[in-house]
Parts: C-alpha cells; sequence; structure tokens
C-alpha cells in the first residue's frame, strides 16, 4: 500500500449544542467531489433532526450528555 494522501474522503468535524435538549455532539461529514447534497443526521439524545452538506449520511459522537433533564424524544410539530 502506498501512503499517498487520500483526497476521497475528506472529513469536515464540527461540533454542535442541540438545540432542544441541550447534548453536545461531533458530527463528522465526509465529502466528495460533487457528491455533496443535504443530509439529515439527528441528535443522539433526544433524535431532533439536523441537516448538513455531505456526501454521506453523517456519523454522530456524543460529547456532552442532554442537560435538559428530561427522557424523551424531540417531537416534530410540523403537522
Ligand atoms: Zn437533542
Amino acid at each position: 500500500m502506498t501512503q499517498a494522501a487520500d483526497h476521497d474522503d475528506d472529513l469536515s468535524i464540527f461540533e454542535k449544542s442541540c438545540a432542544y435538549c441541550g447534548a453536545r455532539f461531533r458530527v463528522l461529514a465526509s465529502h466528495g467531489p460533487f457528491a455533496d447534497h443535504p443530509e439529515g443526521y439527528s441528535c443522539p439524545e433526544c433524535g431532533k433532526q439536523y441537516q448538513t452538506e455531505a456526501a454521506l449520511e453523517p456519523e454522530v459522537r456524543l460529547l456532552t450528555p442532554r442537560r435538559d433533564g428530561k427522557q424523551d424524544r424531540y417531537q416534530e410539530t410540523m403537522f
């Protein structure tokens, strides 16, 4: 195997605080040439949906548990 730099899996990593439950999590979004499109990911604690530009479904890692002391799941109230 060569040690050549692999530009095929560029990652953008950012941290996010959930607006609903206050949990902090890290989002790893991979990017490919001409492959980015809106991809959904959800808060690991309450399931609230977010969206970012990525080539694949982003990976989410919990950093800090939720701070609202509840156990409920976020419910979209769009209907
Ligand atoms: Zn949440």
